[in-house]
This record gives C-alpha cells, structure tokens and sequence, in this order.
C-alpha cells in the first residue's frame, strides 16, 4: 500500500486548484432546483468544460480529461474545497456516462458523452413508478416494438431534477408477457418527445426537485436502446453500482461537512472533551475512513477489478454519516438550528442557515438510491449469504 501523491498527481492537483481559484463564482448560484439556478448551473458546467474539467477521467474525445480515476478523486477533493457549485448533471455524468461506457455502441458514446460532458444535454433517472419503489422489478411502463421504434406508455415518478431535464433515462418493459427482472429494456427517452408530460413536484423546501413523467405512446427509436434488448436489469444494475459504491458521493464532500462540523464546534466553543466533541471527531474519522476505503475501490477498479455487492456498505455508511453530521450541527446551533438562510438572525453567518438546509437534504439519502433497508437486504443475502 502507498499513501502517497506521486509528483504528477501533486502537479495536478496545483494545476485544478489554480483554474478553480480562478473560476469558481464569488457568489452561491442560486439553487438548481428553480429555472434561474438551471440555467445558472449549465453555464458553470460548460466553463468547466471549455476549461477541461467536467470528467477529469473521460477520453478526451467525448469531453474528458484522459484522466484516470484517482485524479477523479484529487479533482474532486480540490472542488469541494474550492465551495464550487453543485453538479447539476450528475444522473448523467456519475451514473450514466460511466454505463454507456461499459455498454454503449461507438455511436452512442459519440453521440451522448460530449453533450453531457458539456451540460448541453442535462439527464434525469427513471427508475420509480407508483407501484414500484424498492420493489424496482416490478415496473409496469411498456416499450412495444413497432418496426425500428419502441412505443412507449406509463409513468415514472421521483426523477431528480426531471423538471429541467432534457433527456432520461431508465427501464421499460419491452417483453408484455415477462415477469420482474426479465423483459425489460434500457432507453434513452428525449423529453420533448410527442406525448411526453413532465410534472414538477415540489420536495421538502418547496422547489421542484422531482417530476413525474408520463408516457402516452411515445416514439422511441430503437437506436437509444442501451445494452441487448431484455437485458436492461442488468445494464441499470451497472449504474445503481457506479451511483453507490463510487462516483454519486465521492469522499470530497464529506470530508468537507467534517470540516465545517469541526468549525462549527469550535467556533461555539466547544472544547473536546464532552459528548458532543467526542461525536464531532468521531464524525471526521468517519469521513476519512470513507476516503480512505474509496480510494481502495478505485485502486482496484484500476487494477481491472469491478463493483459488486459492497456498494451497498457503501451507501449505508455515507448516507449515515451526513445525517450524524448534520443532526450534530443542528445540535451546537441549539435555538438557530431552524433558521433559514435568509432569516435576519442567519444573515450574519452563511453557514447557520445552510446547515438546515444541508439536513433536510441528508434526510432522503437513506431512502434515494435505494434504501438502507434494501441495502441490508442485498449485504444480508449477497454478502453474508444469509437466507431470504
Ligand atoms: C431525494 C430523492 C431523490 C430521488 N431521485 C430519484 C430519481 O432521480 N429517479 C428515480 O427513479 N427515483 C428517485 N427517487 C426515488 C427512490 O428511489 C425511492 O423513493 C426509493 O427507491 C424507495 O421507494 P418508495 O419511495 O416507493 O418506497 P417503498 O418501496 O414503498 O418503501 C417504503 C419503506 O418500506 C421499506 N421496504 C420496502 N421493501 C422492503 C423490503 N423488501 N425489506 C425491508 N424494507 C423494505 C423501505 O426501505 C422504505 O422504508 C428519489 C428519492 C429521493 C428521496
């Protein structure tokens, strides 16, 4: 094992640092979940990629950097320490990019990456339906053959980031007469498509986080079919694993909770040697662990090795740990933990409203990106090889 930065990866880091220094808004854009933040948050994705920064580990022919993974992970540490804005396309450049990777056609690749590279084209994930949550097998939106087109009938629910999207992606049953996993498809779905209703649905702060999307004979051409046809379970089974056991949360970013929580205590006068202080350190090892146990995956995906199972582990202990995290903010803030950003007793400190924001954002990751509960269930059979 070598924890050590070679003088390339120093170099590089300089050389993200320098251009993030340089770039990054003075100013928080506002959220990307309004029009005005959207819009907001393409321009950042296209700087970033007249720069050569939006996938640092991308061939440089779809928009990359010719990187590799662990300078991912150094970029990633750079632009979390840089306070650089949220990535407005990560259903697209953390999940499905690296999907079409494994199973895209040449043509597909060509067509798709330098677009999402750039944030001209912004995706959102179709997984969910009304009756199917958790139980994802169990989606009912078909995709019927017809000549070189797919038609295309039912409802998605819950797409991040649905209601400014252009493209999604997602399972259709393209088999009628198939059972659960089998006889689904992987599509890529424009969403001006004839037919097409997007719905915004408000989350907890009000804005329109999610959409609903429905289906109404949609014409699909089969050429944005991803993978073998009836075979998609196992080609959304390859994003699920990039999404949780790598790229959805990388280390970054809760190193930099860890950081601000040790501030915070701090600067409220905390001293070490209570329960508090105790959880705040035990919260920052939690965050280097994480870091450390990430760059292992990535060294061995390097070394040609793939994500299984352990992606689950993964997904639990991240998620928890952001909600411990916050939960402990909101505890040194005592009274101003309900404070929003713009509340007059906030305004002095950016940091007092944010974390209630932060809060209410780390509630849903135990439920996005499959649930813990499931989670334990994939560790419990898959893992453990405990019985159903
Ligand atoms: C912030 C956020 C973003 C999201 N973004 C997207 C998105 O972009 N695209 C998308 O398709 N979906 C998205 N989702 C939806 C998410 O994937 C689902 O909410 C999640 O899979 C759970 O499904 P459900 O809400 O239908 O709950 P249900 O499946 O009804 O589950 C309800 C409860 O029962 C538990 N449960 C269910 N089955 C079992 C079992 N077998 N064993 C033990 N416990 C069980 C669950 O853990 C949960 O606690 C998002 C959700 C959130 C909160």
């Amino acid at each position: 094992m070598n924890l050590h930065y070679t003088p390339e990866q120093q170099a590089f880091r300089q050389e993200a640092r320098s251009w993030l220094e340089a770039n990054v808004p003075a100013q928080p854009l506002p959220s990307f979940d309004t029009a005005e933040g959207a819009r907001a948050h393409r321009e950042w994705e296209a700087r970033l990629h007249a720069g050569g920064w939006a996938m640092v580990p991308w061939p440089v022919e779809y928009g990359g950097r010719g990187a590799n993974l662990l300078e991912w992970l150094i970029f990633e540490e750079e632009y979390y320490r840089a306070g650089a804005p949220k990535r407005i396309n990560q259903n697209g450049i953390f999940l499905l990019g690296p999907t079409i990777m494994e199973y895209g056609t040449p043509e597909q690749k060509a067509r798709f990456l330098p677009p999402m590279a750039s944030g001209q084209e912004i995706w959102a994930q179709g997984w969910s339906e009304p009756n199917a949550g958790s139980d994802m097998a169990a989606i009912q939106s078909t995709a019927l053959r017809d000549g070189d087109h797919f038609v295309v009938n039912g409802q998605k629910t819950w797409a991040s980031r649905g209601a400014f999207a252009d493209w999604l992606f997602g399972i259709f049953r393209t088999d009628p007469e198939s059972q659960r996993h089998r006889g689904l498809s992987f599509l890529l779905v424009p969403l001006d498509l004839p037919g097409i209703t997007v719905r915004p649905v408000p989350q907890l702060d009000g804005l329109p986080g999610f959409a609903e999307v429905f289906f109404d004979e949609v014409r699909v051409p089969v050429a944005n079919r991803l993978g073998p046809e009836g075979e998609g379970w196992k080609v959304a089974m390859a994003t699920a694993g990039f999404e949780r056991g790598l790229m959805l949360r990388s280390p970054a970013r809760f190193q930099d909770t860890a950081r601000r929580l040790v501030e915070l205590y701090r600067a409220e006068g905390g001293g070490g040697c209570d329960r508090v202080g105790e959880e705040v350190v035990r919260c920052w090892l939690g965050a280097e662990a994480y870091t450390l146990e990430t760059y292992r995956t990535v060294s061995r995906l390097l070394a040609g090795g793939r994500i299984g199972a352990e992606a689950s582990l993964n997904k639990i202990f991240w998620s928890e740990l952001d909600l411990r995290m916050h939960e402990l903010a909101l505890e040194i803030l005592g009274d101003r933990a309900d404070l929003l950003p713009e509340a007059p007793a906030a305004r002095a400190s950016r940091e007092v409203g944010s974390w209630l924001d932060g809060y209410l954002f780390a509630l849903a990751g135990p439920i996005y990106a499959g649930t813990n509960e499931i989670q334990r269930n994939i560790i419990a059979e898959r893992i453990l090889g405990l019985p159903r």
